[in-house]
């Protein structure tokens, strides 16, 4: 008797990867799901099952939006029990936050999510759609010595390698090889084989309930620091009302301007029950705020260290705590803590 074949659900939301030129306008507009398919005959060649979902209006992901990501994982949590692995297709502007965004509200995920796109629209020439979404729907179906999925977390999978979503971040406009995840090592490259490198894979613990949270609460922002930002823009960002977080991209290892104007907003403002979490603007590296005096002042007036999170993982992830419920002090007290790979502690 044959084995069960692999099935594997591709959910279809949009971007480049499934778009086409409006004949009037020439600008890309995403196109349906048969369109995408039609132009991959090869998909037929892989021995696996594959279904598909197609979001109503397939978006640009720029459009994308929590509400969105629940309903991803709504699409996801119904089908959690009938498929092997999951892909999704996306649009490049926003993956990495949906990437990030599912990492966190998938709790005690054991099966790929695997999220991809294309920098070409699948119906050109040279698109990297094709190679793209082929080389995803087989890491999504690829399993371990124990039998089980080889990757059981949310990953981006761009041209030569696969990413940790929440690790990832756009990195080029214009290049096929788009992602990059410079704090943490790629958890496979794409080459001739596919080389696995399994130290890096998430394997989270056994025998725990997969749990979809769905609320995220976007009552937070970023403040970006620049030489000569006025006292101004700082206090009118973390006077906004109703906020409850601020990811502050500051210089380097975590420093910032030493004028005392600018912690004493930060001190009050977190007086006041704001949660500031200091993260670096350099794409590599982490935040160690008390090497210089320059990044005591932030640690002093109450900003709580990101680590080496990436912008993204940062956002979604206080957007994640705070859907939860969590005060400034227990949001801030998990802001350094390692959830689902997106931190090193
Ligand atoms: N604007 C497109 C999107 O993010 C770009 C892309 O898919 O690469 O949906």
């Amino acid at each position: 008797m044959s084995a069960k074949k692999t099935r594997i659900l591709l959910i279809y939301t949009g971007g480049t990867i499934g778009m086409i030129e409006n004949p009037d306008t020439k600008a890309l507009e995403p196109f349906d799901f048969n369109h995408l398919l039609d132009n991959v005959p090869k998909i037929k060649m892989l021995d696996f099952k594959i279904d598909n979902f197609q979001f109503d209006v397939p978006i640009d992901s720029a459009d994308m939006n929590p509400a969105h990501w629940g309903q991803m994982a709504k699409v996801i949590e119904d089908n959690y029990d009938d498929y092997d692995g999951f892909v999704i297709l996306h649009g490049t502007d926003t993956m990495a936050y949906t990437a990030s965004a599912l990492s966190f509200m998938l709790n005690n995920l054991t099966k790929p999510v695997i999220i991809t796109g294309s920098q070409l629209p699948i119906g050109e020439v040279r698109t990297d759609g094709e190679e793209n979404l082929i080389t995803a729907l087989q890491v999504a179906a690829a399993k371990d010595t124990d039998g089980g999925p080889m990757v059981r977390e949310v990953a981006i999978l761009f041209q030569n390698s696969l990413l940790r979503g929440n690790r990832s971040t756009k990195f080029s406009a214009d290049n096929f090889d788009a992602f990059r995840s410079s704090n943490y090592p790629v958890l496979a490259n794409i080459g001739l084989d596919i080389t696995y490198n399994k130290d890096a894979l998430l394997r989270p613990t056994k025998g725990k309930e997969f749990k979809v949270e769905y609320l995220m609460d976007t009552n937070v922002t970023y403040l970006d620091l620049f030489p000569g930002i006025q006292e101004s823009v700082v206090k009118a960002v973390l006077s906004i009302p109703g906020l409850k977080g601020v990811v502050m991209k500051t210089y380097g290892v975590g420093n910032s301007p030493s004028n005392p104007w600018l912690f004493d907003c930060i001190r009050d403002a977190v007086h006041k029950g704001l949660l500031v979490i200091n993260i670096s603007q350099c794409s590599n590296g982490k935040v160690t705020p008390m090497k210089y005096s320059a990044g005591v002042g932030l640690a002093k007036a109450g900003t709580v260290s990101g680590h080496d999170l990436t912008s993204e993982a940062a956002i979604t992830k206080m957007m994640y705590l705070f859907g939860m419920g969590a005060t400034a002090q227990l949001a801030g007290k998990y802001m350094e803590k390692n959830l689902h790979g997106e931190l090193t502690e």
